[in-house]
């Protein structure tokens, strides 16, 4: 089956095909954080998407460059710094930090590049963008001195949100509260310096004052990956306003095509809800791991469920995603086992188990990949216990899933997945037995069980092993 991705732009699952046929090569912008806080795992839903994305693509050949931006300048980065009483980019740094960590911990491929919005470059780029709007008719100056981009003379307003703009006035979708704008859905492309901006602004043809958050996205997009790019990506609430407002801004400026496929993740929920920070319904990749959760468990429990459906997020799943991966391990061994000193790490066999690459052909159906992979494990086990699979075999299965794993990252890597509350009791625990606090000691391996960890004494000192199933 060919590669297809549904296309919020056509509403319809679309053959995959990339900008010049004759390349592997693919351009891919993805919106990343908005660093004013930490990201939380509903953000993380919509990278671990990206990253299954870009990994799918490259088994299937493709060299993926993708593009994420940090968002390090808006309103609530300003109003975050001034609250800590720090200038804006020391504010912003420590969560630019926290987002790398995180994103390392849930085992999501680093772009090629990470712009920052306030980098003079693009900044730059902002500007040029702006005055060329400007000189097209496609923005103005109102009299409060930002500038706004006039939708209603860009004729494809609404194509990617399917609206008509008629429909944005009466459903109110828009607050109007920016009484100098010709129409209630113009958008600013820069607003005005004023006061609570403190010390955040840079100059301008307008005057003082700092870019809206739409033209940061289409300057650092086609700043890094041109005037056309094939794919683009975010959760389903970046598609209004802001990948609408991206278009017409990229597009009105160049006249050309931005984007060719434009691919949305639903949305993490919570109870039903999107989790969200406005809602006070998330958690951070740390709050999950203070649980005695692993990276991996999380990256697993984020990535099962199809990019096009919203998933609920609970502690349930995150005891399945445990168990998932206890499964997969427990196989992986047995496979060791069976192959022996037979396994040859050369040997792969690229007709075995495609039924997973096709899966996810299929508009990254990876319910249906996941299906095929429990599925093998299951008739591989059985097969095991009769002692019906050979050691060749075993080395093949062994093989496949080397392939298979280079998309999902799923395989454990041992210490470094040891959960900090984890490690921490375990400290405490070695404490306690310095002490002969054998009590406390006990109790404390209690509690690392709790989390899923076995202790064992040896006289070299403590070693953490994961529980059966977990
Ligand atoms: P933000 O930092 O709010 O700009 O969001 C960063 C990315 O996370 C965007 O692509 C959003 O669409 C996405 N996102 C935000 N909340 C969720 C959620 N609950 N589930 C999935 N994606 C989300
Ligand atoms: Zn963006």
């Amino acid at each position: 089956m060919a590669l297809r991705f549904f296309n919020t732009y056509s509403r319809e699952l679309e053959e995959f095909a990339p900008r010049d046929s004759s390349s592997r090569k693919i351009d891919m912008y993805t919106c990343g954080p908005t660093v004013y806080s930490r990201a939380h795992i509903g953000n993380f839903r919509a990278y671990i998407f990206e990253d299954l994305l870009q990994r799918h693509l490259e088994a299937r050949g493709y060299e993926v460059h993708r593009v994420m931006n940090l968002t390090d300048v808006d309103d609530k980065t300003i109003r975050g710094a001034r609250t800590a009483r720090m200038p804006l980019s020391q504010f912003t740094e420590q969560f630019k930090d926290a987002f790398f960590k995180d994103c390392e911990a849930l085992r999501i491929k680093p772009a090629n590049e990470y712009p920052s919005a306030t980098d003079q470059r693009y900044i730059d780029k902002m500007i040029a963008m702006i005055s060329a709007l400007i000189d097209k008719g496609l923005a103005y100056q109102a009299e409060d001195k930002s500038v706004y981009y006039r939708i209603k003379s860009f004729p494809n307003y609404g194509k990617l949100a399917h609206f008509n703009l008629d429909e944005l006035q009466s459903t109110g979708r828009v607050k109007n509260d920016e009484y100098d704008k010709e129409h209630i859905g113009d958008f600013a492309l820069w607003k005005a310096w004023d006061e609570e901006d403190g010390d955040v602004k840079w100059n301008s043809p307008w005057g003082p004052g700092r870019p809206g958050w739409h033209i940061e996205c289409s300057a650092m997009a086609t700043d890094l990956l041109g005037n056309e790019i094939d794919i683009h990506c975010g959760g389903v609430d970046n598609i209004f306003p802001h990948h609408e407002a991206e278009i017409a801004q990229s597009e009105g400026v160049t006249g050309k095509k931005f984007v060719r496929y434009w691919v949305h993740c639903e949305h993490l929920l919570v109870d039903g809800q999107k989790m969200a920070k406005s809602l006070g319904n998330f958690y951070t990749l740390s709050d999950v791991l203070a649980k005695g959760y692993t990276g991996r468990e999380t990256r697993y429990a984020l990535l099962r469920v199809n990019y096009r459906k919203p998933l609920n997020f609970t502690w349930d799943g995150m005891d399945e995603a445990r168990e998932s991966l206890g499964r997969i391990d427990g196989w992986l061994r047995r496979l060791r086992e069976t192959a022996g000193d037979k396994i040859d790490n050369n040997k792969i066999d690229m007709q075995l188990g495609q039924e997973f690459e096709n899966a996810l052909d299929d508009n990254l159906n990876i319910s249906g990949a996941l299906g095929f992979l429990f599925e093998t494990i299951r008739d591989t086990n059985r097969a095991m216990d009769r002692g019906e699979l050979d050691a060749a075999q075993a080395s093949a299965w062994l093989n496949w899933w080397k392939r298979v794993n280079q998309t999902l990252d799923l395989e454990p890597k041992t210490e470094s997945e040891i959960p900090a509350e984890v490690s921490k009791l375990t400290d405490e625990r070695a404490q306690a037995r310095l002490a002969k606090d054998f009590r406390k000691s006990d109790e404390l391996r209690d509690r690392i069980a709790a989390l899923g960890w076995e202790v064992r004494d040896s006289k070299d000192g403590q070693k953490l092993t994961r529980r059966a199933g977990g």
